[in-house]
């Protein structure tokens, strides 16, 4: 079974947009990754996350070697170009893991969140290497228990267009279905099976064949007494 662990990005009220200020990075992780295990579990993968409550942070590494025995570490983020507002920048990253072991996935889910997003600018994979390995804390972490990890970054909440967009649930809902059916195929999952439509019953009929006559008359005979008995009864010739 293929097993996923999920993160969201930081916790509680976290990361406020300075573009749309009611819009917090933590908020948006937190609501996404939720969905996501729902859509990933319907293709029968086992998905753990890497805290129960979104009040309560974990140090970088912690989430990361939260995946111990995982097929996936996925963490889910919005990005900042600064500290204020940059409506041009509007690109989705996945930072991928230097060793290469996430370069297809994180291409294939970067390319399907900028295409649903419909971000400004193409999508990016990139690596970055700190003096311990893994640059990020989340990533140096899976590392350390040997997951292969990405961290996504849905476009940038420093801008105006793509904060709004995350902003909705149904744009969620759409990334969460969109990304899980990335992942499965990844991993060689179908597509889930939409339960069949109940067939309406077919009443049974119960055919009774009585005899074969060489004289018709002696047919007729057998239909007559078979209807003064109150069954249906016809001739057929063969
Ligand atoms: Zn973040």
């Amino acid at each position: 079974m293929v097993k996923i662990c999920l993160d969201a990005g930081h916790y509680a009220d976290y990361n406020r947009s300075p573009a749309v200020p009611a819009y917090y990075e933590s908020r948006m992780n937190w609501k996404l990754h939720l969905l996501l295990k729902a859509e990933l579990e319907k293709y029968g993968i086992s998905v753990v996350t890497t805290r129960a409550d979104p009040e309560t942070d974990l140090p970088l590494e912690s989430r990361g070697k939260a995946s111990e025995g995982c097929d996936l570490f996925l963490s889910l983020h919005s990005n900042a170009a600064g500290s204020g507002i940059y409506e041009d920048i509007d690109y989705v990253v996945a930072y991928v893991m230097l060793d290469g072991s996430t370069d297809e996935l994180g291409k294939a889910l970067s390319q399907t969140v900028a295409a649903l997003m419909q971000t400004r600018q193409s999508p990016q994979v990139k690596t970055r290497e700190g003096s311990r390995g893994e640059y990020y804390g989340v990533l140096r972490g899976a590392a350390a228990v040997g997951t292969p990890g990405i961290i996504l970054e849905h476009s940038f909440h420093t801008q105006t267009r793509a904060t709004k967009w995350l902003m909705e649930d149904a744009n969620l809902q759409a990334l969460a279905a969109a990304e899980a059916q990335v992942i499965a195929t990844h991993f060689g999952l179908e597509a889930p099976q939409e339960a069949p439509p109940e067939a309406p019953a077919e009443k049974p009929l119960y055919r009774v064949q009585t005899g074969a006559f060489s004289s018709l008359e002696n047919a007729q005979k057998q239909v007559t007494a078979l209807q003064n008995a109150g069954f249906e009864a016809i001739i057929k010739v063969s």
